[in-house]
């Protein structure tokens, strides 16, 4: 009986549906009416976890090169629309009804607008081949008993906007799945042969990609920050992967006869001055010394200690991961550090007064913790040290109040440090090599690998005399 339902109410929704691709009729519950609402519905959702990358000029640009493949795509007649994301997340993703999005952090390892094509006409496959409604199909399927009781009922356009969301969290962290992953690269490469980009972009940018993961995981780590993996488009497949050598085979085949739009200048010119990293907003940590430029304050957490810059604390944590001490923020402190301290640490806790760089603090002593409070620019920084053990928690003490000691205002040349990274694109020089150029840059010693990973030159390219390359600075 509940066989018979599932089947009956399966063929009463499925058949309104074509696939704008393969022309057959699709396994889908949502017309495209409500599709384009279930999209407009997540872009808000979207545009609110993350910020819109503030260029119109890059925006601009980002869009005229989708517009251009959308046009060719199978479903010319929907509305697109394009947006850079304000994030270091190397990242693209679409949602159903025709919304795409790139990341400012993707941007930054592309070197060529048909590059750019690429990652965009990927992600336009997966809007014409409905994949984001085809899982949402397939999902509701599965919980049947949810989609008959929703029909009857007036807000079925919410309880879908609501499931695909949820569905959509999921495409965006683990991509579509391998088949539906492959599809929108065929997709892709064949929308790129039709706009005169070389679908071989495709295959190029899993490589720059792939490179760009490897040596993350060691950057990161470096670094002390989670990896900056790209979740979605290719993660799930190798760039020697035999069926998307075929697929983009095929669509070069059958691409007209004139020759291939790179274009390498164009998109560079667009990418001059492009932010790259973290955005100085939250904070930036550069050799393990932590800046906000806002808040106007900077520490120092010890060496070798992992930093993690976190949304609502500063977490570091010790090599072997004994201890850790984490910084938090109070907006309206009352009475002096001593009094704060003691209202935070109760009457247990030994209490000095201290004076930090010429700010007044308190040192917090507990059998368990040590700390203190550090008030700057009328906020109150309350620094935690923890440990395993009493005697862990001994043996880091020093380096617990050094962290505290070395608490400050902002100096003047420390501001500029704030400032964000950015791209820019030069000419090399006769005898410019990528470790003369990473000397003296601010991304320290990871410098060389960065600069040798956004100029697709790694592990071991050299930059040419007269050669349009990027630099971080
Ligand atoms: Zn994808």
């Amino acid at each position: 009986m509940r066989i018979l339902i599932i089947s009956l109410v399966i063929s009463l929704l499925a058949g309104c549906a074509q696939n704008p691709v393969t022309g057959q009729n699709d396994f889908v519950m949502m017309s495209e009416g409500q599709e384009i609402a279930v999209g407009r519905q997540s872009d808000e959702q979207v545009k609110k976890q993350y910020k819109v990358y503030e260029s119109k000029a890059l925006q601009d640009y980002v869009n005229s090169v989708g517009q251009k493949i959308a046009k060719q795509s199978h479903r010319p007649g929907l509305q697109y629309h394009f947006t850079v994301l304000d994030t270091a997340d190397i990242n693209a993703f679409a949602l159903p009804g025709g919304y795409v999005y790139i990341t400012r952090g993707i941007m930054a390892y592309l070197n060529s607008e048909a590059e750019l094509a690429a990652v965009l006409g990927h992600e336009i496959g997966h809007v014409t081949a409905r994949h984001g409604v085809r899982q949402q199909s397939a999902a509701q399927a599965a919980n049947i008993g949810l989609t008959i009781a929703s029909i009857f009922v007036p807000e079925i356009n919410n309880n879908i906007g609501q499931n695909l969301s949820n569905i959509i969290g999921g495409a965006l962290l683990s991509g579509y799945g391998r088949e539906h992953e492959l599809e929108a690269d065929r997709l892709g490469a064949v929308y790129l042969s039709r706009t005169d980009y070389n679908p071989q972009a495709i295959i190029k940018v899993i490589g720059v990609l792939k490179n760009q993961e490897l040596k993350d995981a060691e950057l990161a780590k470096q670094e002390g920050r989670e990896p900056r993996r790209y979740h979605g488009l290719f993660a799930s497949h190798p760039d020697n992967d035999t069926r998307l050598h075929q697929a983009v085979g095929e669509a070069d085949k059958n691409a007209t006869a004139h020759a291939h739009f790179e274009g390498r200048g164009e998109f560079l010119a667009a990418s001059d001055g492009l932010v790259f990293n973290d955005n100085s907003e939250q904070g930036v940590v550069r050799n393990n010394r932590f800046y906000h430029g806002e808040l106007g304050i900077s520490l120092q957490f010890p060496e070798a200690w992992q930093v993690h810059n976190l949304s609502d604390s500063l977490v570091a944590v010790s090599p072997k991961g004994e201890a850790r001490l984490q910084m938090k923020m109070d907006q309206k402190p009352g009475g002096s550090p001593v009094e704060y301290a003691r209202r935070l640490a109760g009457y247990g806790a030994n209490i000095q007064p201290l004076e930090v760089n010429g700010l007044s603090a308190a040192l917090i002593d507990l059998p368990n913790s040590i700390g203190g409070v550090v008030y700057a620019n009328k906020r109150a920084f309350i620094l935690q040290g923890q440990a395993k053990t009493r005697p862990e928690l001994a043996a880091h003490r020093d380096e617990i109040i050094g962290t505290l000691r070395s608490f400050h205002t902002l100096t003047g040349a420390e501001r500029k440090l704030v400032k964000p990274l950015g791209i820019r694109v030069i000419t090399a020089r006769q005898g410019d090599t990528y470790a003369g150029l990473a000397r003296n840059s601010p991304l320290g010693q990871s410098a060389e690998s960065y600069l040798r990973l956004i100029n697709a030159s790694y592990p071991d390219g050299e930059p040419q005399p007269g050669q349009r390359i990027k630099i971080v600075e």
